[in-house]
């Protein structure tokens, strides 16, 4: 056989050293095992960054950003890595997972070659360019290229970067497997592969687009997968691409930071809205992160919110690359609040500064739920995360409090005198601050005039100033929540007791009549085709009838009129002007139901 030369005897040299690694390892030929590490705190911890042999220049990088100890999974990961092991990373992010495979992958390029030599695979944008900034930062003193490739962005760049040469690739699958077609990125010479996230890549649809870019790597080839859950088909996908690979998982336990605090609130499905528009009357909420189920359901959720004066955005992935940036990026600065997202959309918004996270739906994946939450409590703060559960969740929850081994403790959601007796403090808590800072010359001015030219009485004035002031209130009505319907159970006594419970709660159906006791059921002349909205309803009924928002009952919205219980003390006033009323900019007409 002739000897190849040259590049080509480099190659072989190397495809050898990584073969000879795997056997001396004892892969080859040996029965398949895995091996789960199950770390269990980091008080167990004695490793240091030194005893890990990694190349000093990247001890001294590491030493430069800051780490003092290599965090479980890179204690655990490294040295198989180094190895040369296929590894199974079960973890998430915070965990310093990134750095678990970068250091190794640094470790063992070789720099300026002008050749692929690591590969890194990851669902979003977002999550590429996090890790090859990571990358980038950890081998910066080996002088070592790596670009991000992800969709959205000019070929032009990512094609010059190309051509000139990068030791490490990190990018999306769609971009990947677009630029190996137009043969613009060689991936022959990679020793390494990282798919990172895999679990999010199956729930994106990426699974074949990754393998067809695993059989366009080298057969012989270390491959590292990173996953938060090992669903069927990862295990399947590590089973068909990965050798005789080694695990290390990260115990849960460890996830559910302690400053956290979890707490949830039991509700009607219908309910939800309303409970969460309460809960953000009563929180200190610095920034907010909601998630809801569906993207559908994000931009419905986003709009009531901000309908009940609370400004929200959405973040999921109808959004195009450009507007996910923005609205990340205000969202980082703080210019926007509240955000509603998809659990995929939300994945690379890295914030420290999150106070609440609100599960509007509980997701079905209690590794999901730890996921979620633990993007509140950061950066040594204090965090709240707030789930609602409506009575069929609440096994749902009983899974996760298994998972993460912790009960979570029911609360009460606030009532509406509590929300109203917390809006006055709150008044009162501002009233005070200008009291104090005593900078009112022009309104003193004002109420001066008003005594001494119109006669009025100080206090009168006070009050009436303190009316204008609760003005806006009356965009955010304080909704009336349902007594909680438990599952019913196929006797018939319950069945009749949940029969009851609905017709307590005023909830039946399209029925004309109201079953709340006092209340009588108007019906409105416009309904969902219009563009109905339950908080106008109140809204626009509390301010013309001059009614307080929070005695208004049930409220119905149908496809063309809208049911709303009154009570009946305030039903003559409501009906007064023939019942009539603006809504949407058209007319609508309330009348006896
Ligand atoms: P990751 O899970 O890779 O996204 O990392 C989470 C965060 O932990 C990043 O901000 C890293 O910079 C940081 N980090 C990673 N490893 C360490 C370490 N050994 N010591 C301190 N911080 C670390």
């Amino acid at each position: 056989m002739p000897r190849p030369e040259g590049e080509a005897f480099l190659r072989q040299q190397d495809a050898l050293l990584v073969g000879l690694g795997r056997l001396l390892a004892g892969q080859w030929g040996a029965p398949r095992e895995r091996r789960t590490i199950i770390l269990v705190s980091r008080s167990n911890m004695t490793t240091e960054f030194t005893q890990l042999n990694l190349h000093p220049q990247l001890l001294q990088a590491v030493s430069e950003l800051g780490y003092e100890t290599p965090t479980p999974i890179q204690e655990n990961m490294i040295p198989f890595m180094l190895a040369g092991h296929d590894v199974i990373g079960q973890a998430q992010t915070g965990t310093g997972k990134t750095a678990a495979f970068a250091l190794p992958i640094l470790h063992n390029i070789v720099p300026g070659t002008g050749k692929v030599q690591a590969l890194v695979v990851a669902p979003t944008r977002e999550l590429a360019l996090q890790v090859s900034k990571a990358i980038y930062a950890y081998g910066r003193l080996r002088e070592v290229r790596v670009l991000a490739i992800y969709g959205g962005q000019p070929y032009g760049r990512q094609l010059n970067r190309l051509r000139k040469g990068v030791d490490i690739v990190v990018g999306t699958p769609g971009r990947l497997l677009d630029l190996i077609e137009r043969k613009a990125l060689d991936l022959s010479e990679v020793k390494t592969v990282v798919l990172d996230e895999a679990d999010e890549m199956l729930s994106m649809g990426f699974i074949e687009d990754i393998e067809t870019i695993l059989d366009n790597t080298p057969a012989i080839r270390q491959t590292a997968l990173f996953s938060a859950t090992l669903p069927t088909p990862i295990r399947k996908l590590a089973d068909k691409y990965l050798h005789n690979p080694q695990s290390v998982t990260i115990q849960r336990k460890q996830l559910a930071a302690s400053a956290i605090e979890q707490r949830y609130y039991l509700v009607n499905e219908s309910d939800k809205m309303a409970a969460l528009t309460r809960l953000f009357e009563i929180e200190d909420i610095r920034s907010a992160l909601i998630f809801a189920r569906t993207r559908v359901g994000t931009g419905e959720l986003a709009n009531e919110l901000s309908v009940r004066g609370f400004q929200a955005e959405v973040l999921n992935g109808d959004l195009s690359q450009d507007a996910r940036e923005q609205v990340m990026n205000r969202f980082r600065r703080g210019q926007i609040k509240v955000l509603v997202a998809t659990d995929v959309a939300a994945r690379g918004l890295d914030i420290d500064d999150i106070s609440h996270v609100f599960n509007f739906d509980l997701p079905l994946d209690p590794e999901i739920y730890v996921h979620r939450i633990g993007r509140t409590g950061r950066a040594g703060r204090e965090g709240i995360a707030l789930s609602l559960v409506t009575p069929r969740e609440q096994w749902r929850l009983r899974k996760i409090e298994r998972f993460v081994r912790q009960s979570i403790r029911k609360f009460e959601l606030p009532t509406i005198e509590e929300i109203q007796t917390h809006r006055e403090e709150e008044l009162l808590r501002q009233m005070l601050v200008w009291l104090r800072r005593g900078r009112c010359s022009r309104e003193r001015e004002m109420v001066t005039k008003l005594i001494e030219e119109e006669g009025y009485d100080p206090l009168e004035i006070a009050a009436s100033s303190l009316k204008l002031a609760r003005a806006e209130e009356k965009q955010r009505p304080i909704e009336r929540i349902g007594e909680v319907v438990t599952k019913p159970s196929r006797s018939r006594d319950s069945r009749q007791r949940q029969h009851e419970a609905t017709k307590r709660n005023g909830r039946a159906r399209g029925s004309k009549r109201s079953y709340e006791k006092g209340m009588i059921r108007l019906s409105l002349n416009a309904g969902r085709s219009q563009g109905i909205r339950p908080n106008e309803v109140v809204g626009q009924i509390a301010f013309h009838a001059d009614i307080p928002g929070h005695t208004i009952g049930a409220i119905q919205i149908q496809d063309q009129q809208t049911l709303v219980d009154i009570p009946e003390r305030f039903v003559a006033q409501v009906l007064a002007k023939n019942g009539s009323y603006r809504m949407r900019k058209q007319t609508v007409t309330i009348a006896a139901g």
